[in-house]
């Protein structure tokens, strides 16, 4: 049973949230923790793994981009041996059901890991935050965009088609905005690891989550919506070979979509490896038989096999949208792909940590349309 209490702060929400964890280092309660910081010139965001109160000045709990899934950072951190200290993680839900699924991956292990997971109403393209002069600006737009309940026009594709923008019971505590009076800050714990934080930080106050509730309801169902009207045009755009080749025919073959993807874990890449060296004999002779060959080749059999590797897992975050050079929205298309994948299993990446990932696990009685 989740246990919300009300954060009684007048300061400003990345702060308050600063200051929260600041406590929670110095009494020992967490050894580190990674949260977004800005750079010393305030040009760019990062996350930074803080072990001291001293280096939590300027941090950004609710950052306003997302260079990298933190997910992949937590895997770095714990993939090989766990963590021996009590590490906190500050993240986006769509990073927090990445986490989901790559503990399901084994590439996490969350033994002293405290997943803290804050409301999000969408991120900056990276490229364009670091561009734009009025960096504070955009921050105060969307902490304000919580307050109002308000779709912000700039953020990222991935962030305007997505519908779970709130923490939910895989997260140990939730630090949450929407729907709360005066955009305050309310902390949900879900788990005993939450309630050990929650208990330890002094200053809350009983809190009724029911306005919130009936508020969150209202924007997440026009978010669905706006997905599901994009998500049907977009499938028309790009269904067939003709189409799909012509939505990829910009690609040049960079794998950067598959190395941001947190999901695409394989340590050695079946698209990286010498089967696609080709002999010069062997490109001419392709040549040859069509009169043309685009080069470089495979790009397109690079994504369908991508997507045959991982969409039942994808959490729609569009890491790999924003890490393509050539502006190429691969998520858009991911999510079309892995929302209709996940559909046929009744199954959701990142939903919960009990559900078995698709085609993992062998089922007797799934899929016995396609023969048995
Ligand atoms: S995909 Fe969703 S959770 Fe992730 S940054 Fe965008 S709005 Fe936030
Ligand atoms: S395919 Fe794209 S949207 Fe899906 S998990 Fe990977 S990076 Fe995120
Ligand atoms: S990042 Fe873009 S250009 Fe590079 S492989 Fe992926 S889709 Fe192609």
């Amino acid at each position: 049973m989740a246990i919300s209490k009300l954060l009684n702060s007048s300061k400003e929400q990345n702060t308050a949230v600063e200051e929260i964890i600041k406590g929670l280092i110095k009494t020992k309660i967490l050894d580190s923790i990674i949260i977004p910081k800005r750079t010393p010139e305030k040009n760019f965001i990062y996350q930074v793994i803080h072990k001291t109160e001293e280096s939590l000045a300027n941090t950004v709990a609710f950052a306003p981009i997302l260079p990298v899934n933190t997910a992949t950072l937590l895997a770095k951190l714990t993939k090989f041996t766990q963590s021996e200290e009590k590490v906190g993680v500050i993240l986006k839900p769509c990073e927090m059901r990445a986490v989901v699924e790559m503990v399901k991956l084994k590439q996490i292990n969350l033994e002293n890991i405290y997943l803290l997971t804050v409301d999000c109403n969408g991120t900056f393209d990276i490229e364009y935050y670091s561009k734009e002069n009025k960096k504070t600006e955009l921050e105060q737009k969307l902490l304000n965009s919580f307050k109002e309940g308000t779709q912000i026009e700039d953020i990222r594709q991935a962030c305007k088609l997505c519908n779970n923008m709130i923490p939910t019971s895989t997260s140990d505590i939730g630090i949450e905005i929407f729907g709360n009076d005066s955009g305050a800050i309310v902390l949900t714990a879900y788990s005993e690891k939450g309630e050990e934080l929650l208990n330890s930080i002094s200053g809350l106050e009983d809190y009724n989550t029911d306005n919130r509730q009936k508020n969150i309801e209202a924007i997440i169902n026009n978010k669905i919506e706006i997905k599901e009207n994009f998500l049907t045009n977009f499938q028309e755009e790009v269904s067939g070979v003709e189409n799909l080749t012509k939505f990829f025919s910009k690609c040049i073959n960079c794998h950067n979509c598959m190395s941001q993807c947190p999901i695409c874990i394989c340590q050695e890449c079946f698209f990286e490896s010498s089967t696609f060296d080709y002999e010069s004999e062997q490109l001419l002779s392709w040549a040859d038989r069509q009169g043309v060959l685009k080069m470089p080749t495979d790009t397109l059999l690079f994504q369908l096999g991508r997507m045959n590797h991982m969409i039942t897992s994808c959490v729609a975050c569009g890491m790999c949208s924003q890490a393509c050079p050539v502006g190429i929205d691969v998520g858009s298309i991911f999510l079309l792909t892995a929302k209709n994948a996940q559909a046929v299993f009744d199954y959701e990446a990142g939903r919960s940590f009990e559900d078995e990932i698709p085609i993992s696990t062998f089922r007797e009685d799934e899929l016995k349309d396609l023969g048995e």
